[in-house]
């Protein structure tokens, strides 16, 4: 694919494999990874796209994809300097924030608030996107304001509303790219602080299997969990090639080392079956699937 000169002057790769830009660590080619390491190249990037109706993805921490296919289209990562800012009511991080390194240093600033999110891999970015949430504890409770590039190449602040965040969602589905975030935070004492952060990852330990994986494949169904429905037909341990459903938690499909993409998209679908032919329940993924080959997301 022939690319405009103007996407060319930012920083870029080519032919990264996706296996090394996904926790899972499999999957195609990544052709085109762009990096800006400004807020001005990420807007030149998506601006450049859209005057050459150009296709592009966005790629964050790769803790919530599975990529089936080789990625032809431009895939933008943002590489931006990493910096925490006090604000009036607490902090604000940029995207291109790690997402533990985020909830470290916000601890050891001696700020409460989001201690619930320690032990979620990837970027600040993709939390924000993806609404990301455990202990009790999602981004939306915590977020002051949100600054993004929305698909025009326009950069816009907000103060988050009601229905913009949902169950592992966004408003920045719709194409816009999250820049950074401030988070409402109240000052309490380190050790206090890190005492909570320690007992839910020792939790997390507990009943998550270690090993590359995307975290929970599938969504909750209202009122029930998605794991125990595949613990109850029987699947947990079922292995599909090197992928295999885990036999600690069952919403945790993992890459033992060899699974190919395909491997693991044949274990999604015997799942999904498997739970609709006994609940007569359909298992919504949460993991977002890239596949330039066949439909898009196929199971959204
Ligand atoms: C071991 C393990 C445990 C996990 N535990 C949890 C958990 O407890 N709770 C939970 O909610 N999730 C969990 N996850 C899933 C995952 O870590 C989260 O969804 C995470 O927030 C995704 O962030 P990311 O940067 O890796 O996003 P990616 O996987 O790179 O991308 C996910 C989505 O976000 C979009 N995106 C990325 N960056 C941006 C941006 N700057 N602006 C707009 N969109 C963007 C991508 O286009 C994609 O649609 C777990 C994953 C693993 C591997």
């Amino acid at each position: 694919m022939e690319l405009p000169e103007s996407l060319l002057s930012i920083p870029h790769r080519r032919d990264v494999p996706f296996a090394r830009l996904t926790t899972l660590g499999l999957g195609g080619v990544c052709k085109w990874l762009f990096e800006p390491g400004t807020e001005e190249e990420a807007r030149l990037f998506v601006k450049t796209c859209r005057v050459n109706d150009l296709n592009y993805r966005i790629l964050g921490g790769g803790s919530n994809l599975l990529v089936l296919s080789d990625i032809s289209v431009p895939v933008m990562r943002l590489n931006m300097p990493v910096e925490l800012r006090l604000t009036a009511k607490g902090v604000s991080a940029n995207a291109s924030y790690s997402h533990t390194a985020l909830i470290n240093n916000v601890a050891d600033m001696g700020f409460s608030g989001i201690e619930w999110a320690y032990g979620i891999p990837g970027s600040f970015g993709g939390a924000l996107r993806m609404n990301a949430g455990a202990n009790g504890g999602e981004w939306a409770q915590t977020l002051d304001q949100i600054r993004f590039l929305t698909p025009f190449g326009e950069i816009v602040e907000k103060v988050p509303e009601h229905g913009d965040f949902t169950y592992r969602s966004s408003f920045l589905a719709d194409g816009h790219i999250a820049l950074s975030a401030s988070i409402k935070l109240v000052k309490r004492d380190r050790e206090s602080v890190k005492k909570t952060m320690n007992k839910f990852q020792t939790k997390r330990r507990q009943s998550q299997p270690v090993g590359r994986s995307a975290g929970c494949v599938f969504k909750n169904p209202p009122d029930k969990k998605a794991g125990q429905l595949i613990e109850s037909v029987g699947l947990k341990g079922t292995r599909i090639g090197d992928a295999k459903v885990s036999p600690i938690h069952a919403n945790f499909l993992l890459n033992l080392g060899n699974a190919t993409p395909l491997d693991f998209w044949e274990l999604i679908q015997l799942v999904r079956s498997k739970v609709y032919e006994i609940h007569k329940c359909e298992l919504e993924l949460e993991v977002e699937v890239w596949d330039e080959n066949i439909a898009d997301r196929p199971l959204r």
